[in-house]
């Protein structure tokens, strides 16, 4: 089974999601588990994520922001209440949309959705809903469901395999959901987002929000195409039972507490994005992120950058102009004159590449390409 067939295998049960009608007002969160009996399943379960947390803990994908982390932790606490104390929380960089909640507690984040969300509360109805299938312990009954199936073993077999390439995964995030579990979650992370005063009405939009995006390459299916998604592929289905279970509900976004918290990673977070190779999907990003935000000098920058790799009709001179919109902030990265100079040259006008690639080795000496860029310069004819 290779990569993505293992990651359709992991999505055939969570495509639907219809008829729910408002919150679940009468669900009360459980009392704080503890540790189960090493010799039963659930103890095993544990066991196996205790290990799993080891190797996430030193793992280079880790973020190593305290502050990133411990404010991520305190948005689980507010939506957690008391099971706060049985949570760690990891920020993990890559560049998928992605978060996940272990038996043990051990919550992962990745970069991929941290990039995508525009507020505190979208991230909380992310946390939120992870939270759900916590407090509900859906892991455990999903484990129990498929023992002794032919499933289960290609189950574990998808854990080696996404561990053996490299992506961080857990055996909670590589799981499946029944379609009941994930729709329990998303009417739990509604009730949830209401109780701390955040808008429930943010979660639909993350949903119509990725689905746009998974839309932007032609003749894509976003149920099936992309890897984006590990474990919850968006669903149109889905978007629509969140919106009509937060509908007339109100409360707080915190956008600018958000972007406060991402300003110092989003430079790397984006550059992963276009790392990715998905330039149409990047695009369809950036035009959503340069809609909220249309003079930042950094978005404006990788814009450019996805037209660049895209380079279909037109993208090249979009991509001039994304790249001189961003040095008209007079906040642009050194980057974007490395990659006028790239952009120059494929144009064949010599004299403005040169002139980019010398501005940008004046502001970036010690970069890491700067002898290439250096060598490029000197081979301009
Ligand atoms: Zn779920």
């Amino acid at each position: 089974m290779n990569r993505r067939q293992a990651l359709r295998w992991g999505c055939t049960q969570c495509g639907a999601f219809a008829g729910l009608a408002g919150a679940q007002a009468d669900w009360t969160a459980p009392p704080r588990f503890t540790r189960p009996d090493v010799a039963t399943d659930e103890g095993g379960l544990w066991a196996m994520m205790d290990r799993e947390e080891t190797r996430l803990r030193r793992s280079p994908f880790r973020m190593r922001d305290p502050a990133l982390e411990a404010y991520l932790a305190g948005i689980v606490c507010k939506l957690g209440g008391e099971h706060c104390a049985d949570v760690r929380v990891y920020a993990i960089r890559t560049p998928y949309f992605n978060a996940n909640m272990a038996p043990n507690g051990m919550m992962q984040v990745w970069s991929g959705l941290l990039l995508r969300v525009e507020n505190e509360a979208q991230l909380a109805a992310v946390l939120a809903h992870e939270i759900g299938h916590y407090l509900q312990r859906h892991t455990l009954e999903q484990l129990r469901d498929l023992k002794g199936r032919a499933a289960f073993a290609q189950f574990i077999g998808l854990f080696g395999l996404v561990g053996m390439v490299g992506q961080i995964a857990t055996l909670a995030g590589a799981l499946a959901f029944s379609r009941e579990h994930e729709r329990e979650a998303d009417r739990i992370s509604i009730a949830l987002l209401q109780k701390t005063g955040y808008d429930p009405r943010e979660a639909s939009k993350i949903w119509a929000n990725l689905l746009d995006e998974l839309k932007a390459t032609p003749g894509a299916d976003p149920t099936k195409d992309s890897a984006l998604f590990a474990t919850h592929p968006p669903s149109d289905e889905r978007r629509a039972a969140l919106e009509t279970m937060a509908a007339g509900l109100q409360g707080g976004t915190f956008e600018a507490e958000w972007r406060a918290r991402l300003a110092p990673h989003r430079f790397g977070l984006l550059d992963d994005e276009i790392k990715r190779g998905r330039p149409f999907e990047s695009v369809a990003l950036l035009d959503r992120l340069i809609g909220r935000e249309p003079d930042a000098a950094e978005l404006l920058h990788f814009r450019g950058e996805a037209r660049r790799q895209r380079a279909a009709d037109g993208d090249l001179d979009a991509a001039l102009a994304d790249f001189q919109a961003a040095l008209k902030t007079g906040r642009e990265p050194a980057a974007t004159h490395r990659a006028l100079g790239y952009l120059y040259r494929t144009l064949k006008q010599t004299q403005p590449a040169r002139d980019a690639w010398r501005r940008y080795l004046e502001l970036a000496p010690g970069a890491p390409d700067a002898a290439l860029i250096q060598q490029s310069l000197e081979e301009l004819t």
